[in-house]
Formats: C-alpha cells, structure tokens, sequence
C-alpha cells in the first residue's frame, strides 16, 4: 500500500510512495525525481550503478507529469525536502504524461488565467492552487456547521424558475418545453416562502445564474450563494448572525489551514472582529465623494471605486446600513421611521462587496405596492405573493457570495480563481 507523502518521515524504513511526476533531473550517474501527491512532495534519488535495470527503463521513459509508484529505501538527508529520500527499489509508470504540457505544473513558466482555466485539471496540480479549494473546502464546512449549530434547516429549492427576482435584466432565459423559464438569479423568493411555511430558520448553499453584462473581475455569470433567512427577526438580527460567521469561519481556516495560507503567502491571516462596524449609507457616500474619482451622489449604488474608497478609509470588514429604499429591491422593508430608508444593509471586505440582506417586507398590501413602484407587476408574482396572505411572520436574510468570500480571503486577483470551471461570457468550457 502506498503512504501519503506527508507521513514519510526519515525515521522510516522503507515505503511506497505514488503520485506525479513534479520534477525531474539527470546529472549523469545520479538522477533525481520529486513526486508530489495531494499531501506534499518527496525526492526519489535514483543511483544508477545501484538500482535494479527495471528502475532505469522506467526512469528513462517517464515524463514529467506522468503519474507512479516508487518503492525502495527510506534514507534521512538534510538537502532533501523534508530531510528524507527514496532510494528506489521498484519504479512503476502508472500513466505516462504527453509533451509537452499544456501548462507547467511547478510554476517555472507563467501562465496567463485563461491558459491556467482552459488546463485546469493541470493547474490544480500546483499545490498553491490546491490551496485554494482546500480553503472553500473548509470555509464551507465552517459554514455549514455554524449553521446547523444554530438550528437551522438546509433547503434545497428550484434552480429553474419562472420569474425573475429582481426584474427583468441579468436573467437567462432556458428552453423548458413549452413555458417561458429562466435559471435562477437568488433563492430570495423561495426562502422567503419557506418562512410562510413555517421553517423559522433556513439555509442553502447554491448556484445562482446571472446575465452578467459586463465582464469584471468580481463577477461570474455562475456563481455559488450562501442564502439565509430567520423569521421573527429584523435586519440587525441577522447582521450580527453574518459577522458572527465571517468570524468563525476566518478563524476555522486560520486554525486549520496553516499550510495552505503558507502557500498563498498569508502566513498571518487576519480574523476580522466578532463585531463589525455599521456605516450609513449616506456617510458612506459623503465618504466615496471625497476620496475618489467616480461621480456619486445620494440615492446611487456604488460602483467599483466608491467600494474601493470608502473600503481604504474603513480598512476592515464593514456594514452599509440605512439605504435608500429606492436603491433596494423591492422585499426590503421600509424604516418605520423614514419610509424613504429601508431596513438593508450590505457587508463589505475593503474591496468589495460580499454580502447583501435586509429586513423583509412581511405585510402584503405593502409588499404589492411595492412591487408596483418598482414597475414590476403583481400577477408575475402571484406564487410568491399568495403566502403573504396566510400568516406570514416577519422575517429577515441575506445572501453571500462564496467566491466573494474565497477570493477576498485569500487575496486572489480575479474571482474565476475561486471557482473551479468558472463561466463568464467567452467561457462554457471546460
Ligand atoms: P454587485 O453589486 O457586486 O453586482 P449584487 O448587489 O448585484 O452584487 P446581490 O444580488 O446582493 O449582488 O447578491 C448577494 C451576493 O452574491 C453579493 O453580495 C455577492 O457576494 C454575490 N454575487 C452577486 N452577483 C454575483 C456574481 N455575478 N458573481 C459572483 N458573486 C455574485
Ligand atoms: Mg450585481
Ligand atoms: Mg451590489
Ligand atoms: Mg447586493
């Protein structure tokens, strides 16, 4: 049986190793291979004059890449990785790797992300790559266990649907026999009937399809959504259940993750605070008007520079709270206070958006009209809308963006980084 590369230690004997071929270099009489698996890398030092004639067919024929099983010597040195070698006794070509590669796997030739996307069975090979999907991997596991700690139920609900959320734009359109339907842009409707339907606290982590028009770096046109929402609660309810999250899951990968932020050269990743800061919308854009370039004024939303400007002068993780009511959808439940300001805030990382939820609006006269004022029309909204006639509770959720969250996490460039086989506009493969 082969062993993990990570449990070879120099005080072994002997061991069975299997995994790719990292590197490899002849120097004559004495060749060296690393091989890497999911756990780590270890030179195979290969003394020519003293292995058996099958281990030097075998290393003459294998290329980089190639996938093996190497057996033999287990030898304490210093100038190893890990201050241990394999001195092969067997060496096995298990699946031989073509040349060239598409794309090199130890990183000595950069790639642009479009060349890393189309080999990216290739580039996750790299161990920092690797690193970031085991961060999501974790990060979701942080989440869902938070979750389910704090009772709530996991929800599954359709990702083929017949109305938009928010209107018409941003929606893709599906041939479904012979009705109109589209892939779903948010849970939002759904979770929101789940709460008529008694469930009190629920969750779903899923893909959410957006027509997203412009090509930006934070934006994918299929992305992963963590939806929430929890009746008898308002908006700062569920604003201190989100940092509440954010904390632990930033402090479930500093504990777990020390190799990968290694690897991703965050050796010292900073845990946003339990609580968060709260900015009011129009402090916000008095905030962006001043520091940068970008035209803004009350009553618009923020674009990629206002977030930038005010995201430098808050230098953490913040709330936008207080929003205009006209700048939110219309399930936002106005102030009680000042009708023109709703009960919605978003979360933010210093770069960008991450979150965005709000109390709902539970009343039905009022979420009609709503709909009415955003020119939307009630009849598309008839399943949606009929709950709120039957004992609806008030309730509150938000929505957050999981390669948001990986991307910001660990400082990544682009948000197709975060996500295994992105889709973007030009991009429906692999
Ligand atoms: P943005 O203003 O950045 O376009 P949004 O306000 O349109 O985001 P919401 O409808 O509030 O997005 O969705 C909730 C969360 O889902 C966002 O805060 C973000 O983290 C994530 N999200 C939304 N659209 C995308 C997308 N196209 N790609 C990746 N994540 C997204
Ligand atoms: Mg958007
Ligand atoms: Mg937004
Ligand atoms: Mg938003």
């Amino acid at each position: 049986m082969r062993i993990p590369i990570r449990e070879v230690t120099p005080q072994l004997e002997r061991a069975t190793i299997a995994g790719w071929v990292h590197e490899e270099r002849d120097l004559g009489g004495l060749a060296f291979f690393l091989i890497r698996d999911r756990t780590g890398i270890m030179q195979v030092t290969v003394p020519k004059k003293k292995v058996p004639e099958d281990v030097l067919i075998a290393i003459k024929e294998v290329s980089r890449e190639s996938v093996v099983r190497v057996s033999g010597i287990i030898k304490a040195t210093e100038k190893a990785p890990g201050g241990r070698e394999l001195v092969p006794e067997s060496f096995e070509i298990l699946a031989k790797a073509a040349s060239p590669l598409p794309l090199d796997v130890a990183e000595k030739v950069p790639a642009e992300i479009d060349t890393r996307l189309d080999a990216r069975f290739l580039d996750v090979r790299r161990p920092r790559i690797a690193a970031i999907f085991s961060i999501r991997s974790r990060m979701m596991e942080a989440t869902n266990s938070f979750l389910f700690r704090e009772g709530f139920l996991q929800i599954t609900t359709p990702k083929v649907v017949a109305a938009a959320t928010e209107g018409g734009t941003e929606l893709f359109p599906i041939a479904y026999f012979e009705k109109e339907a589209f892939l779903s842009q948010s849970p939002q409707l759904y979770k929101q009937m789940m709460m008529a339907a008694g469930c009190e606290k629920v969750f779903e982590i899923g893909p959410i399809f957006r027509a997203e028009e412009h090509n930006t770096i934070r934006h994918l046109n299929e992305a992963t959504s963590i939806d929430v929402e929890v009746s008898f609660a308002d908006h700062t309810d569920v604003m201190v259940l989100l940092e509440k999250l954010i904390h632990e899951i930033y402090s479930s990968v500093a504990e777990n993750c020390t190799a990968e932020l290694e690897l991703l050269g965050i050796p010292d990743l900073q845990v946003p605070e339990k609580t968060l800061p709260r900015l009011p919308y129009e402090e916000a854009i008095l905030i962006a008007a001043k520091k940068s370039e970008e035209p803004i004024a009350y009553g618009d939303d923020l674009g990629t520079a206002s977030e930038r400007a005010i995201g430098e002068e808050m230098g953490t993780h913040y709330f936008i709270t207080e929003w205009p009511t006209s700048i939110r959808p219309y399930y936002a439940m106005p102030s009680a206070a000042d009708p023109s300001i709703c009960n919605a805030f978003d979360l933010m990382h210093p770069k960008m958006e991450l979150s965005s939820g709000a109390q709902r609006c539970h009343v039905y006269d009022l979420l009609v009209e709503q709909i009415r004022s955003k020119g939307l029309s009630p009849e598309g909204f008839e399943f949606y809308l009929k709950p709120f006639q039957y004992g609806m509770p008030p309730h509150a959720g938000w929505g957050l963006g999981a390669e948001r969250l990986v991307m910001t996490m660990c400082n990544l460039q682009n948000i197709r980084e975060a996500v295994l086989f992105p889709r973007d506009r030009h991009r429906v493969t692999p």
